[in-house]
């Protein structure tokens, strides 16, 4: 009772000390089409690139996005060896980027919003950065977890915090010749779900990625951020789930459908103010919601 007087006192402290946003289909909308030409690239990846047969592309790539988060996860997972920047630039360095234009809106929202505000992206950083540009976003962020922070591959680059965590396989193949792999080391994933019932367990990948809890958990200890005091906005209805599991609050962006694990739902991004208006009672309290202050938080179990 004496933890309800105290929380009850509290109640005007803003709720959160972080928003934490995807960036793809999230800060701009699905019709943009990257996501189509980013899928398609993956299959040309596929074809081009790994020499898979054509004709099982669909599938695989369902079923590998399906299993592990990222069909490049998965293709490490059943075996195939490739170099992450080589993947990265190919389905990536295509992408329409004239497609997204300034958004001022939302970037005037952004910057009315007094909290720590960080992206968090299962893609690379050049990509990352290139679609902030163009939406005229880049200094609305303290900064970006990418596909690099949670899998950084050059020691010499990984950052001080690289004795705290424990990454797992975070090795880049050097082959960037050749994507030669011997397919009879390939976990056929298609036949393992064709069968009446797959049973056995499917091989783990070395990538980290979104959906995964432990994804979700490392990004968190890497940015030193409270579940708890974070809002998380994603397009992505597994992410939003994973998300929840691991403690943060929620907001499903694209549609105004709340899915589950989803606190709130906005059709669209520049809906914020009006979805979620507590956000902006914090403008009275600067003292307690300065950006890049994150006090030490008491867990709070409601
Ligand atoms: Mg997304």
């Amino acid at each position: 009772m004496e933890f309800e007087d105290r929380f009850r006192h509290q109640a005007q402290r803003p709720k959160y000390d972080c928003l934490l946003f995807d960036l793809d289909d999230t800060l701009y909308p699905l019709k943009s089409g990257l996501a189509n030409a980013c899928l398609q690239n993956i299959k040309d990846y596929m074809v081009e690139k790994l020499g898979i047969d054509p004709r099982k592309i669909d599938d695989l790539s369902n079923l590998l996005y399906k299993n592990y988060g990222t069909t490049m996860a998965g293709l490490r997972a059943i075996g195939y060896d490739f170099d992450y920047d080589e993947y990265h630039s190919f389905v990536h360095g295509r992408l329409p980027y004239e497609n997204l234009k300034p958004d001022p809106v939302l970037r005037n929202l952004l910057l009315s919003l007094p909290y720590r505000k960080l992206i968090f992206t299962n893609a690379d950083k050049v990509h990352a950065v290139k679609a902030l540009n163009r939406l005229g976003l880049e200094d609305c962020f303290e900064g970006i977890i990418c596909f690099e922070t949670l899998n950084p591959i050059h020691k010499s680059t990984v950052s001080d915090d690289e004795d705290d965590i424990e990454f797992v396989g975070s090795r880049s193949t050097i082959s960037t010749t050749s994507n030669a792999t011997d397919t009879s080391q390939i976990f056929d994933i298609i036949d393992h779900f064709a069968q009446p019932n797959p049973s056995g367990v499917l091989p783990k990948t070395p990538i980290i990625c979104k959906p995964s809890e432990n994804a979700i958990d490392l990004a968190l200890k890497i940015a030193n951020l409270n579940p708890q005091r974070t809002l998380f906005f994603e397009d992505s209805t597994r992410n939003i789930l994973a998300g929840k599991l691991v403690g943060l609050h929620t907001v499903r962006v694209g549609t105004s459908q709340r899915c589950k694990g989803a606190d709130y739902a906005l059709e669209s991004i520049h809906n914020l103010r009006e979805a979620v208006p507590e956000l902006w009672e914090a403008d009275t309290k600067p003292e307690v919601a300065y950006p890049g202050k994150l006090a030490v938080e008491t867990p709070v179990t409601a």
